[in-house]
């Protein structure tokens, strides 16, 4: 019997069975089939330590023993506080107050849902639209579909049950660029906001690499510069980090390469390890003390039932004690190198007929095609070879686990080189998801 479970972002016409998955340890999952393979998608970005860590499963286990759930209205517990701290500390200097949710689109929405009260609260209830960037993508709930990229963007379909944002051309200019050559970007970003910044509540922004629109990236002084048109026009710029937290681009955030401090900072993939669903969004003392006020109007208005659950605040907390006394950003930055070293230095890669660029950028690789049929069966032979490998559209990518080896990784990217320079021959196999 086929299982009833519906798949995220499948065509139930052309889906191949799903392979069950049984176990996984470090940056390897195994299947019923006995199958082992090398996970480089990192499972959507967020099994940021792999599979099985013995410290994580642990604190997962002692914190069940003492307290699993309970709500965080009108009641605190220590998880909670502790993780609030840790995130305050370790995030960029001046976001000092943490609102807890349990995904990463609810965070988002948290986020918008802030930045139009603050505005409202501060007498501006005009401003009330989100500026978004082209590209983008933030999430499948209706307040995040209504700021993904509306033409290519997966939720084109939603138009008409979407509320209308601006929207801004995605940067173009690369993650190494000099500051003259961000300009323009941030030009095309100036003239939205000078013709529409009286509506404008926000800007988020994807800082650094824009994820699950074509992992497209740009340079940190585009980011400053946001920083400095969001000043000029009184509006308040978000950092959605759910994608970019925690390592992935290098730094700790992707904040940090630019020392830039966003007035709300949206946190969840990375935040548990990937062991629990959850997410932070993070608030300035500027966005925070708008609501303090006598009105009923200046609560906060937002509540998942779910919000500081203690097993994954708890989880959380090992997360980041394990990447912190473990080095992460040195392995992260190892990874780098061999990224580097094997798709970027590759010249028979880089001038292959069917690619168009390759990017990397701290622990993610993409290898962008003109056509996403020269993608197609690239899953199934990976996986011939071990590999889990899910491209999405045109971009073939890698993010692995940071404790992957150097020589796991120079497999992953050994099959996806393999993969170019064996193509001549047709190919069949399942169709290439439009999603990640
Ligand atoms: C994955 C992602 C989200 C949505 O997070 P969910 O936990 O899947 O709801 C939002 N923003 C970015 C940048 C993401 O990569």
């Amino acid at each position: 019997m086929t299982s009833p479970i519906w798949h995220p972002y499948a065509h139930l016409n052309t889906q191949a069975p799903s392979p069950k998955v049984v176990g996984g340890e470090g940056p390897r999952f195994t299947l019923e089939s006995d199958e082992s393979l090398l996970d480089a998608t990192c499972s959507w970005w967020c099994m940021i330590h792999g599979y099985r860590h013995p410290r994580l499963v642990r604190a997962i286990q002692r914190q069940a023993e003492e307290l699993c759930h309970v709500m965080l209205g009108g009641l605190t517990h220590e998880p909670a506080d502790r993780l609030a701290r840790e995130l305050v500390r370790v995030t960029p200097e001046g976001l000092n107050h943490v609102f807890f949710s349990d995904s990463g689109s609810v965070g988002m929405e948290v986020a918008m849902k802030m930045a139009v009260q603050y505005h409202y609260l501060r007498g501006k209830p005009a401003k009330h639209r989100m500026l978004s960037l082209m590209k983008a993508y933030h999430g499948d709930t209706a307040g995040c579909m209504a700021v993904c990229d509306p033409e290519e963007g997966m939720h084109s379909l939603f138009a008409g049950f979407l509320p209308q944002h601006r929207f801004a051309p995605a940067p173009t200019a690369p993650f190494d660029a000099e500051e003259d050559a961000v300009q323009a970007d941030l030009d095309a970003l100036r003239e939205v906001l000078e013709a529409h910044h009286h509506e404008i509540a926000a800007l988020l922004i994807e800082p650094l690499l824009q994820a699950a629109g074509g992992l497209n990236m740009t340079s940190p002084h585009y980011l400053r510069g946001a920083r400095k048109l969001c000043d000029e026009f009184d509006v308040l710029l978000v950092f959605d980090e759910v994608a970019t937290g925690f390592g992935r681009t290098g730094r700790m955030f992707a904040a940090d390469h630019a020392a830039v401090t966003p007035d709300i900072m949206v946190l969840s993939k990375g935040l548990t390890g990937g062991y629990l669903g959850h997410a932070a969004t993070l608030a300035t003392d500027r966005v925070h003390d708008a609501f303090i006020g006598d009105s009923e109007l200046h609560a906060f208005m937002h509540g998942p039932t779910f919000m500081g659950n203690p097993l994954a605040c708890r989880v959380a907390l090992e997360s980041l004690a394990v990447f912190e006394e473990d080095d992460y950003l040195d392995r992260i930055q190892a990874l780098n190198g061999v990224l580097r070293e094997e798709l970027l230095d590759d010249e028979a890669l880089r001038v292959h007929p069917d690619v168009v660029d390759v990017r990397v950028l701290g622990a993610t690789a993409v290898i962008e095609v003109h056509d996403a049929k020269a993608l197609k069966g690239v899953a199934d032979f990976a996986r011939a070879r071990g590999v889990w490998l899910r491209p999405f559209g045109r971009w073939l990518y890698t993010m692995p686990a940071y404790i992957t080896s150097s020589n796991d990784l120079r497999h992953i990217t050994g099959v996806m080189k393999h993969w170019f320079s064996t193509r001549h021959t047709p190919r069949s196999g399942r169709d290439v998801a439009t999603h990640p």
